[in-house]
């Protein structure tokens, strides 16, 4: 098969492994970058034009977008589809994923747990605003923040109330959340592959840190989920329609609750963590579904 990883760093760890894991398994494997990528568009033959060539000849497509070329990467992986090429994630998934807000309705309307949330277009009642998520301590969280850069937690109504409005004031908008304490900083990472969980690992935040995120200096080791945990990031899995994704979720004192979905999940955490071969498996789905 000819598979393609959209990527903008070939040198990534996890480009890397889905490089080697699909070389292994015979199929030619080419990293391309999504903003090098021409989108044709017409009636009868709707293309991609990358440097010199056209590319007519992908079975299936590894997209691994960033945060920051969501648009046009999602709009590459859109024309992907449009040309009858599997996508291990469609571009409608990572683009509903990428927002905290959107996914967390339609997480909630699927009956998955997660911390009270409340959106709110700055509400000068910020009293108000804290006693609909229990009060103090609370979780203010950018919607489109990404590792734990954009997350605060305000642990008086004062300090709550000036964050909002620094928010505010930059015109970014926010979530307001429950903070899950009981979590003492760690949170659980499910990596779904096939609607699946083939690993999973416990992050725990560095000393004083209530964020577990790796990229703020946290840790992993690996974690076998309890039932409710399995089933709660399967079905989150389902609900945003991501067949290979990572589910964050807290441990809390009411059972697990869904944190967030990344429909782009690192493979180098979870690989070393669980010393589980995540890539080889998301390329085995892949020859399964083609
Ligand atoms: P990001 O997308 O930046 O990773 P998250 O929503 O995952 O944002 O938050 C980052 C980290 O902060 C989480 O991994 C978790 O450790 C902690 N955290 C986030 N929300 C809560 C909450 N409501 N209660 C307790 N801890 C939280
Ligand atoms: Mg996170």
């Amino acid at each position: 098969m000819n598979i393609v990883i959209l990527s903008r760093n070939p040198h990534l760890y996890s480009t890397q492994r889905l490089i080697e894991e699909g070389r292994k398994r015979q199929h030619k494997v080419e990293v391309i970058d999504p903003l090098k990528c021409d989108i044709i568009i017409e009636k009868e033959k709707p293309t991609i034009y990358y440097k010199d060539r056209y590319l007519d000849y992908v079975d299936a497509i590894i997209p691994r977008i960033g945060a920051s070329i969501t648009f046009y990467g999602c709009a590459v992986v859109r024309q992907f589809e449009m040309m009858n090429v599997f996508s291990i994630v469609s571009s409608g998934a990572i683009l509903r994923s990428r927002d905290k807000l959107k996914s967390l309705q339609l997480l909630s309307k699927a009956g998955i747990g997660m911390p009270k949330t409340v959106f709110t277009n700055y509400s000068r009642d910020v009293e108000e605003v804290i006693a609909h998520v229990g009060g103090v301590p609370v979780i203010i969280k950018l919607l489109e923040g990404t590792q734990g850069l954009g997350v605060v937690l305000a642990e008086t109504k004062n300090a709550a109330e000036s964050v909002l409005e620094a928010f505010n004031g930059l015109e970014a908008r926010v979530i307001v959340q429950e903070f899950i304490k009981e979590a003492k900083g760690a949170d659980l990472r499910a990596l779904i592959v096939d609607g699946q969980v083939v690993g999973a690992m416990k992050r725990q935040g560095k000393e004083g840190e209530f964020r577990s995120n790796l990229h703020r200096g946290g840790s992993a080791k690996i974690i076998k989920l309890s039932d409710a945990e399995l089933k709660l990031a399967m079905n989150a899995a389902k609900a945003l329609k991501l067949p290979v994704c990572g589910v964050d979720m807290l441990q809390s004192a009411r059972g697990p609750l869904l944190l967030e979905i990344n429909s782009t999940p690192g493979l180098e955490g979870i690989e070393g963590a669980t010393g589980r071969n995540i890539a080889k498996a998301i390329i085995t789905y892949i020859e399964k579904n083609r």
